[in-house]
């Protein structure tokens, strides 16, 4: 059996929080800390730097201390979202060398790339990783699969494609577990997924957990991770306590404390891990390195 194979065999869980909102520094500090579950932050720069990055959101942003916290506590991972929102390279060099300037991290350090509105599809990132790569970028997590059209390939036929755009259609309005699941299945993925040919450089897909997504949707999908023992990342905005006005990209924070709970529970049990792309990618090297030795 070599690395990889070995590898499979437990379903990895993502918890990935975009835009630096001061909301997610809380639930890192009141629930992820004290049950040492890991996550990755994916820093918008010009909105912790103050500026007006999100006109339209309430949410405000964590500060640089708290990143450092974040950093800090060999929990958290920390990534790029742009400096300004962006999906181009300028813009996610400047933020990143923005964190690093915060963070003390030296310049030659990789970090991920969170593509902001997952806008980045596999086929660009297939294309461009290498000047990514070369830039001292380690990974980009962009959207559910049905931006690509190389990824629409996978599907079996359009008929199929047809149905499940429909069924994430229908799983915003209505509270149906089954649809949500049936919905992002196709989003789960394995390391040969993320890493194709050996590559080194990861290419993650995201499923939005947004403010119609009820608790019974997402429990259902763990669920079927854990089954599938795929990887799943789970793609957060604000974390909104009950009183909290409620937008579209928040999700509440009782739902979140299930859910937290739940992955705790599962991951006592030893059915799951629950990881980072940093820890996923440290390990595969530990694991390649034990197979050439
Ligand atoms: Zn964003």
């Amino acid at each position: 059996m070599n690395g990889r194979d070995n590898y499979k065999q437990k379903a990895k869980i993502i918890l990935s929080f975009d835009d630096a909102r001061q909301d997610q520094y809380t639930a890192a500090r009141e629930l992820l800390d004290p049950l040492k579950i890991p996550a990755v932050f994916n820093i918008t720069s010009g909105f912790v730097d103050g500026q007006r990055v999100f006109p339209d959101i309430q949410a405000d942003p964590m500060t640089w201390d708290q990143i450092r916290w974040l950093n800090d506590s060999n929990l958290f991972e920390i990534a790029v979202h742009g400096h300004h929102h962006k999906n181009d390279l300028q813009d996610f060099l400047r933020c990143r060398k923005r964190i690093f300037e915060e963070l003390n991290v030296p310049d030659r350090e990789v970090i991920g790339i969170a593509s902001p509105n997952s806008q980045l599809t596999d086929d660009f990132i297939d294309k461009n990783y290498q000047m990514y790569q070369q830039r001292g970028f380690s990974y980009i997590r962009t959207g559910p699969r049905y931006h690509s059209s190389q990824k629409k390939r996978k599907y079996t036929s359009v008929m199929e494609r047809k149905c499940r755009t429909a069924a994430r259609r229908i799983s915003r309005i209505m509270e149906n577990p089954e649809l949500y699941s049936i919905a992002y299945s196709k989003n789960l993925q394995t390391i040969e997924d993320i890493y194709p040919e050996g590559r080194v450089f990861g290419k993650y897909h995201s499923v939005p957990v947004m403010g119609h997504t009820t608790w019974g949707q997402l429990e259902k999908l763990v669920k079927y991770t854990i089954r599938k023992r795929g990887i799943c990342t789970l793609m957060f905005h604000s974390i909104v306590k009950t009183n909290e006005e409620k937008a579209p990209w928040s999700w509440k924070w009782d739902d979140f404390l299930k859910l937290v709970m739940y992955l705790e529970e599962q991951r006592s049990q030893d059915s799951m891990e629950l990881v980072t792309p940093k820890i996923i990618r440290v390990e595969l090297d530990e694991k390649q390195g034990h197979q050439c030795n």
